[in-house]
């Protein structure tokens, strides 16, 4: 069958994010008593496109880049997910994540399907110049899928509201109109939410918040260690220390900064995302990335990439809660283990929802040309966290499954029921 091609494509090598992601699905309709063609269903991305396309570079010549964007489910709605650049973006990982967007608006209950797209390639290598010419090619070449009704492209990994901005400007030129509600994460200037920036690692610390209180902990004063100092972890630990918490330990793609008695966030945060910032920092010992999951705190906060928190290292984590601000950082053998050592983890299709959450205001918004103050946005993302989070600590409890679980029992269910109501075409 075809699925099973798509996945043993990887039989040999570590199990791919697909195949992960898969698996988690199959678990969950176990759990869920899914009927078997359903799950089948489920399985695979509606749509899949791979696209080569030529850029031209500064120095005259042309290069060959390979980008994707692949559509999970559209039974909720548009698909919504983010774009990403990075030099290992394929297209197995681009359909774990569209799945994951998938599970994640629906456990929002954003009237969303998932979807995901990225161009393998190393944008800090690439002029500004260059960045552009590549994401107005690129969102050319994705043009036949995207749209405000149908598909909704995002940040992501390496993207920004810059590049967002020339999404929208392309799609705007192929039209002969300005059409805002075809991207999120723009700009505030070019119909942008406010708080879209802050959405995600605003996301993650409400949703740590309500973790604490579970743990018979508070968030002020915890220990909070932080992979990644990208959009997600930057704000993620400003936010953390804004709330009290002891940020002790971050890091960018170069290594990371671990001081026990905390490290001075206002210090470190105005250079976010600049190669070399926390490295110049001094009051603080160096670290690997690896070694900074291993640094005594209470809540570990993986917000790089995918695939970090594995059976090799699980056993050496020394936090009593982990929060996936990225996507897929733990791998399901390292969630036995956290079980087992009793730390609780809140997954990314619950714990970095905020992202997403407040696209969806932006879509809104650009669709009705009518916009709301900071103040609305985060109030209304907080409840939607808030009650997320809630919903999947009492489907977990009845069902005596972790979290995860909870999370994926109440995504998956929520498409099913979605396709099954809309039955199946002809
Ligand atoms: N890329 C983000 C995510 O993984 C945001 C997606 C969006 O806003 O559509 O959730």
């Amino acid at each position: 069958m075809a699925q099973s091609l798509l996945v043993e494509e990887h039989v040999n090598e570590e199990p791919s994010a697909y195949a992960i992601a898969v698996g988690q699905l199959v678990t969950a309709a176990h759990y869920l008593n899914l009927d078997s063609s359903l799950l089948e269903v489920l399985k695979h991305p509606r749509r899949e496109l791979t696209v080569n396309f030529p850029v031209k570079m500064d120095d005259g010549s042309i290069r060959v880049f390979t980008g994707y964007r692949v559509q999970h489910n559209l039974a909720r709605g548009p698909s919504k997910g983010g774009i990403r650049y990075h030099p290992d973006t394929n297209l197995d990982e681009t359909r774990a994540l569209a799945m994951w967007m998938t599970w994640k608006c629906a456990v929002a209950n954003i009237p969303y399907g998932g979807a995901k797209g990225g161009v393998a390639c190393d944008p800090r290598r690439l002029s500004i110049h260059e960045l552009e010419n590549l994401t107005r090619r690129y969102t050319s070449e994705i043009s036949i899928m995207v749209g405000a009704e149908s598909d909704i492209p995002a940040p992501d990994i390496g993207t920004n509201p810059q590049i967002m901005a020339w999404i929208m400007d392309t799609l705007s030129m192929h039209k002969g109109f300005t059409s805002s509600a075809v991207v999120t994460g723009k700009p505030v200037a070019i119909g942008g939410s406010e708080g879209r920036m802050e959405a995600t690692g605003r996301g993650v610390t409400v949703v740590s918040h309500e973790a604490c209180k579970e743990l018979g902990m508070h968030l002020a004063g915890a220990r909070v260690a932080i992979q990644g100092f990208g959009n997600v972890g930057s704000v993620t630990a400003d936010l953390m220390h804004k709330a009290g918490a002891k940020v002790v330990a971050v890091s960018d793609a170069r290594g990371g900064i671990y001081n026990p008695n905390g490290i001075d966030i206002e210090k470190v945060i105005h250079c976010a995302g600049r190669d070399g910032c926390l490295q110049a920092y001094r009051q603080a010992d160096t670290v690997t990335n690896q070694e900074l999951l291993e640094v005594p705190c209470d809540i570990l906060v993986p917000a790089a990439v995918h695939g970090v928190i594995t059976e090799h290292n699980a056993h050496k984590l020394s936090t009593k809660l982990v929060v996936e601000a990225a996507n897929g950082p733990v791998t399901p053998e390292a969630d036995a283990i956290l079980q087992d050592r009793g730390i609780m983890l809140i997954p990314d299709i619950l714990a970095n929802a905020g992202g997403v959450v407040v696209s969806y205001f932006e879509w809104v918004q650009d669709i009705q040309s009518f916009f709301w103050e900071e103040d609305e946005v985060t109030g209304r993302l907080e409840k939607i966290m808030r009650r997320s989070f809630h919903s999947v600590k009492e489907i977990a409890k009845e069902n005596g499954v972790d979290m995860r679980m909870g999370a994926y029992m109440i995504g998956v269910k929520r498409v099913a029921d979605a396709t099954n109501i809309r039955g199946i075409y002809p």
